[in-house]
């Protein structure tokens, strides 16, 4: 086994996994002593009649740690700061734990107290929401990781994939990452998260049914047949490797937007090769590196990209058959100095307006290749 993987549980009962591909690191076995009380339970999810969607509902939220200093990092090793952390161990390699303050929770407060009618249906929000710490310098990125350790996120994210997709009341496993205060990061240590929810997303939900009438039509996973399209066309394409590419959509809809697909057709993570996770750790990585050096600054300093990265894979408990696999990075930053905000029209009736043709930044993307 190239990772160590141990279980244990914080003074409120949430679960933390270590990760560990150091060569003998030591036993996991450091107790959480801090004084947490009850763990915090989820709100509710509210469907939302007018557009048929559910929203979650999470009053406690809001008190949650909002960009502490570094000495007060929650998530990195205790010891190293001047409070106990979430993390009671003295070092790790990649640690996922449940979220402290959970949009999802396998415990809610919510009771059912009346609202039952079609125009007021709710739920308990009930599911699971962890943090994933890729690594336990609080100074690095995830482009700075070495590509073992790249690989070892990988594995834990294939990890809490089957075993969320797996709990009864989860829909919807999504792994993603939050780069960058412009994206609203609270928490600068370099870190992603993994939603569980109690149902299929709406965006989700979109690709499922796209993938489902494409296939009823023409027998084909319409993810391969895009794949295949980038492949012959290949203008929009950035990388390609023997397990992987990464193409810039031909509707992007961000400035900066890439998709990461695997060459095999694949409904999720957890079905991916130790070869295909190793490429993957690879060319993420020089993905990742590319979009540190797509805008310069004054004297050509490179300037650090804000992104949001997330993994598109099959619902927990349908559309596996339809479903491809690809990860989509998304950045709101148009110019070195220039946020793109999701305004009226994005906002308001989601028509999206991009400024930077999709083909002049997939040729920037393999202009900054190393
Ligand atoms: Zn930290």
């Amino acid at each position: 086994m190239r990772v160590r993987r141990t279980s244990r549980r914080l003074a409120d009962g949430r679960e933390i996994i270590y990760f560990d591909d150091t060569p003998d690191a030591p036993a996991r076995t450091a107790q959480d002593t801090r004084p947490l009380g009850e763990r915090a339970a989820a709100g509710e999810i509210r469907y939302d009649a007018l557009v048929g969607d559910w929203v979650a509902v999470a009053g406690h939220r809001s008190d949650r740690t909002f960009l502490p200093p570094k000495d007060e990092c929650p998530l990195c090793p205790t010891g190293t700061g001047s409070v106990p952390s979430e993390v009671p161990e003295r070092a790790y390699d990649v640690v996922v734990f449940e979220n402290r303050f959970p949009s999802y929770a396998p415990v809610s407060s919510f009771h059912s107290d009346g609202h039952t009618d079609e125009l007021h249906l709710s739920r308990p929000a009930l599911g699971r929401c962890e943090v994933v710490c890729f690594t336990s310098d609080h100074e690095s990125t995830f482009a700075a990781l070495s590509a073992s350790r790249a690989r070892t996120v990988i594995d834990a994210w294939a990890d809490r994939t089957t075993e969320l997709g797996a709990l009864p009341e989860v829909e919807q496993v999504f792994c993603f990452e939050n780069r960058g205060q412009e994206i609203g990061v609270t928490l600068h240590h370099p870190h992603g998260q993994i939603y569980a929810y109690p149902y299929v997303p709406q965006r989700s939900a979109d690709l499922l049914q796209r993938a489902r009438e494409h296939y009823d039509r023409t027998g084909r996973l319409l993810g391969a047949d895009i794949l295949a399209a980038e492949l012959h066309t290949k203008e929009r394409i950035v990388v390609d490797t023997e397990h992987w590419t990464a193409y810039v959509p031909f509707a992007a809809r961000w400035p900066v937007e890439v998709h990461l697909a695997p060459r095999r057709d694949v409904p999720d993570l957890p079905s991916l090769t130790d070869e295909e996770r190793d490429d993957l750790a690879q060319v993420y990585l020089d993905l990742l590196g590319r979009l540190d050096r797509y805008y310069v600054g004054k004297d050509d300093t490179p300037i650090r990209m804000p992104y949001i990265a997330g993994w598109h894979q099959a619902p927990a408990k349908q559309g596996r058959d339809v479903s491809r696999l690809h990860l989509q990075v998304m950045s709101v930053l148009r110019s070195p100095k220039k946020l793109k905000y999701l305004a009226g029209s994005e906002s308001g009736v989601g028509g999206w307006v991009n400024d930077i043709p999709p083909e002049r930044v997939a040729a920037r993307l393999r202009e900054v290749a190393r």
